[in-house]
């Protein structure tokens, strides 16, 4: 099976030659921003909002990309084409590039920039039917005043712990709490509760959420289809008590999720309203976006 071809600083190279030097801060300190994008059917989804999302994430670190958003928009793009990805999974990654072994990134003259597109791994088929068992996981989120959470940088290791634990506990997906112990969001994904009266509620970012990309079209589709869409603080008790609940995020998409902790979320079965979100959400992931 031929290898992909990855966009490396500027051209096309054999993923076998995509590499990175050990002394990237990317590698070393974990000095750099991330995109996962996803392509359906000849359109990237969402693309220039993702691109907004990386240059954001990249200004709050004082991480200039030698590149236009343009620039990476049709990257990206190109990316695709050269590997003949229509409907698939992109990768976007840029670090401080190489320097010394301090920490310095001030020594990191050129930022280190490389775009993988390949196929997508997708959730099996069972887990929409069947829905997830979600356990609340003892690593919190770290507070916005050290890194903020709305970063996506390369430092996941809060949310690899988090993994961690819920695998521990038998459990598909792990839901993240604050400092103060409001629910956040999950480990990759961010979680919605629809509440009696056509209510769907969500943690606002400032609490320590990610501003999926997801998450943002969600909210969209659930407004055009008359619900009332809250961002607002919520805490377990609003978890185990709501009606439905789902998590949402690139590769996810919208997963229902029949437990949380023990408690049996919509009897256990995934519930009406996720599963005509996800009809609509599918629908208008397919027809909007970047043409590659
Ligand atoms: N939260 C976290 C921590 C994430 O890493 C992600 C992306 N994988 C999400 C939420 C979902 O964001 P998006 O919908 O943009 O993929």
């Amino acid at each position: 099976m031929a290898g992909l071809t990855i966009w490396m600083d500027g051209e096309f190279v054999p993923e076998n030659e995509a590499t990175v030097s050990v002394f990237d801060h990317g590698l070393l300190y974990g000095d750099g921003v991330f995109e996962g994008i996803r392509a359906y059917d000849g359109v990237v989804f969402k693309l220039e909002e993702h691109i907004d999302r990386l240059y954001k994430s990249a200004k709050v670190m004082k991480l200039d990309i030698p590149l236009s958003q343009r620039e990476m928009v049709e990257a990206v793009l190109e990316t695709c084409r050269e590997n003949d990805i229509s409907s698939g999974y992109i990768r976007l990654v840029v670090t401080r590039g190489v320097g010394d072994l301090g920490l310095d990134p001030d020594k990191c003259s050129t930022p280190t920039i490389f775009i993988i597109a390949a196929d997508i791994v997708l959730y099996p088929e069972e887990a929409y039917q069947k829905g997830l068992k979600l356990v609340t996981v003892p690593t919190r989120r770290n507070q916005a005043e050290a890194l903020n959470p709305r970063v996506k940088s390369l430092n996941y290791l809060n949310n690899i712990m988090a993994k961690m634990e819920a695998r521990q506990a038998g459990m598909q997906e792990g839901i993240i709490l604050n400092e103060s112990g409001y629910v956040v969001e999950c480990t990759g994904d961010n979680i919605f509760i629809v509440e009696p009266g056509k209510v769907l509620r969500t943690p606002p970012p400032y609490m320590g959420a990610l501003e999926g990309i997801t998450r943002e079209t969600l909210m969209e589709v659930a407004r055009d289809g008359g619900f009332k869409v809250r961002e607002e603080p919520l805490n377990r008790y609003d978890l185990y008590v709501a009606d439905e609940c789902f998590v949402t995020g690139t590769a996810a998409e919208v997963l229902p999720v029949v437990e949380i902790d023990g408690r049996l979320i919509s009897g256990g079965k995934p519930g009406p309203s996720a599963g005509k979100l996800i009809e609509e959400f599918r629908r208008r992931a397919a027809s909007e976006g970047a043409k590659i």
